[in-house]
């Protein structure tokens, strides 16, 4: 059993690393738990390397960089961060706290924020020979480091902006960088894709419609794909390193759904306070609905805060739910005179 926890988190994306940030700011002790292999959410599981313009104090700014910049204000009062672990069980204790379990462990808590967004991510996956007994050895669900490519022989299968912006990104260290995807239209931003096929144009990468993957070879990595033209079942043999299958990720609320937690849809309902139908779980960001809600980076923030809060109190009754402002809070005052000394 880990240490017990005031606030545990679910979700380390950009609303949960919030509510990470306020919960320190408050004086409560922190845990984010999160399903993927890093931090950030979709915006480094989905599109670290797209800008993005409509965050407050940022004219634009990447996925990738605003989901560090959320790292570092959600993690400088030490929450303790539980990745690749996906929460599965609710439980209510008698003393009005709570156990989340995963798979590799028991999380006692006394409040709860799930930030879990569209639910834990799950990729997309071929369903094709040579697929599973590759993947790992050649085949990738994401790109974590771009130098793993160079002078590669690379496929990237796929039709949205994760596909479209790592060809793009790719191209130039790659000794061979093809594209295909299954249709003739694509769901990628239009100025990525105008720059796909000035690149093709360019004959910097090549790029094939209408072609799914039928088998993946290697014995112990990858050596080639036979791919087909799904209108005619032709078979073309590609002679390449790394296969990128970035067909997209399938959130799934999972066991989250069995909580008896009210929903609608595939969203929880929140009061006001964005407290749940259970009293101490408080939902925030694309997860949580109500009337007029709106799923933006920049409402998940301020949802974020309401529900830190709101869980203070709920902690601590005698704890007011209004913060302050940071600009004149003792936890910071302390840094400032200590960073000027
Ligand atoms: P998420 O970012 O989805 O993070 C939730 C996290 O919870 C995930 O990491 C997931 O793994 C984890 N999780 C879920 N269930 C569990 C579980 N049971 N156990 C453990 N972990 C769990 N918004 C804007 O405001 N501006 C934009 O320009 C913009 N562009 C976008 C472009 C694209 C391509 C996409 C896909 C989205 C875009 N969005 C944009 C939407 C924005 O990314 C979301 O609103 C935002 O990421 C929601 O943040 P979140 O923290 O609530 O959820």
């Amino acid at each position: 059993m880990a240490d017990a926890r005031d606030l545990t988190i679910i979700g380390g994306g950009p609303t949960g690393l919030f509510a990470a940030f306020y919960a320190g700011m408050r004086g409560l002790s922190a845990r984010i738990i999160d399903s993927m292999p890093e931090l950030g959410g979709q915006l480094a599981a989905l599109y670290p390397e797209k800008y993005i313009y409509d965050v407050g104090g940022f004219p634009q700014i990447l996925g990738r960089e605003l989901a560090q910049h959320c790292i570092a204000q959600g993690l400088q009062f030490g929450a303790d961060v539980r990745l690749e672990e996906q929460v599965a069980r609710l439980i209510r204790e008698p003393d009005g706290g709570f156990t989340l379990t995963t798979d590799q462990g028991h999380y006692p808590t006394k409040a709860i924020v799930i930030a879990a967004g569209k639910g834990a991510f799950a990729p997309r996956v071929l369903e094709c020979p040579g697929y599973d007994r590759l993947l790992g050895k050649g085949i990738v669900h994401h790109v974590h480091d771009p130098a793993t490519y160079e002078g590669q022989r690379v496929l990237i299968v796929g039709g949205g902006d994760s596909a479209v912006d790592w060809a793009l990104n790719l191209k130039d260290r790659t000794r061979r960088l093809v594209l295909i995807h299954r249709r003739e239209g694509f769901r990628a931003h239009a100025g990525s894709m105008r720059q796909m096929e000035a690149a093709v144009e360019a004959g910097q990468m090549e790029l094939i419609t209408y072609h799914e993957v039928r088998e993946v070879h290697g014995d112990g990595h990858v050596t080639g794909v036979t791919i087909f033209d799904n209108r005619t079942h032709t078979e073309t043999m590609l002679e390449v390193d790394a296969v990128l299958a970035l067909i997209g990720f399938k959130p799934d609320l999972g066991p989250l759904a069995n909580w008896g937690l009210e929903l609608d849809r595939h969203s929880v309902k929140v009061d006001a306070h964005m407290e749940t139908s259970i009293p101490g779980v408080f939902a925030a960001g694309d997860i949580a609905t109500y009337e007029g809600k709106l799923e933006l980076i920049a409402t998940g923030f301020a949802e974020a805060c309401v529900a830190v809060n709101y869980a203070a109190h709920h902690v601590d009754p005698r704890a007011r739910v209004n913060p302050g402002h940071s600009t004149n809070l003792k936890v910071f005052k302390d840094r400032e005179e200590a960073a000027a000394e």
